[in-house]
């Protein structure tokens, strides 16, 4: 019988954009998964408070997932008080779904290579797979640090994967998509255009919002 797939992708989605959703799909569809789940930060632990609130990058996440029901908002990190920890919502999951559920959480280049940052993020691949997806400038140093202990853990191998409910870290090249959240907001401060880089919808909110715009930088808190 086929093994149950569910992918997670962790993130501050400040704004949403086409990055995440074409990464989501793409997971979703090359890998059989039976849901995809995008899990936004409430107060991430390893940056700058994003500038939206917490309401904002919810809203924006609605309006990008409005017309697919292919993925998923999962707000549960959104409702926490304090710092989100990966390892929590795993853990969580894990909990929810049984041992035999493959649990497989999506991280792109940039968020693999200071994975061992990570509050317990040894423990992270015995409650999940880990797929790290290329992502357009960022490329695997040669020393990978702390992070040597999971190589042979590594794989390219879709297949491998396939047979595992968690404890392989799979590399996947997707179709490159060089956006990110941080060069959106740079753009609106710069009083630029980021439109095609996000869904209309989305950008349409930025604007009625003013979000990222250098004259409202300083007024955004956290909720
Ligand atoms: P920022 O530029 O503010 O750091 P971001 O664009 O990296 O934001 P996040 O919400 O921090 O977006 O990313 C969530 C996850 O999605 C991370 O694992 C990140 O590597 C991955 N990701 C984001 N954009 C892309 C992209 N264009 N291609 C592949 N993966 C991406």
């Amino acid at each position: 019988m086929k093994r149950q797939r569910i992918g997670i992708l962790g993130g501050t989605f400040d704004p949403i954009h086409f990055g995440h959703l074409r990464t989501a799909l793409e997971l979703l569809e090359t890998l059989a998964m039976d849901r995809m789940l995008l899990i936004p930060s409430g107060v991430p632990p390893h940056r700058q408070l994003p500038a939206a609130t917490v309401r904002q990058r919810l809203d924006m996440i609605h309006l990008a997932l409005i017309s697919d029901s292919s993925l998923q908002l999962d707000a549960r990190e959104c409702r926490k008080q304090g710092t989100s920890y990966s390892i929590d919502t795993l853990r969580e999951l894990r909990h929810r779904w049984g041992e035999d559920t493959a649990l497989d959480f999506c991280v792109g280049t940039d968020a693999f290579t200071s994975m061992d940052t990570w509050y317990c993020w040894e423990e992270l691949v015995e409650l999940c797979n880990i797929l790290v997806v290329s992502r357009p400038g960022w490329r695997l140093p040669d020393d990978l640090g702390a992070l040597e202990i999971w190589r042979d853990r590594f794989t390219e191998d879709s297949d491998t994967l396939s047979q595992n409910a968690a404890g392989s870290v799979l590399f996947l090249a997707l179709t490159p998509m060089d956006v990110s959240a941080s060069g959106i907001r740079r753009l609106v401060s710069e009083g630029r255009s980021a439109r095609y880089l996000l869904p209309e919808a989305v950008w349409q909110y930025i604007q009625q919002h003013r979000l990222y715009r250098a004259d409202t930088q300083e007024t955004s808190p956290n909720q």
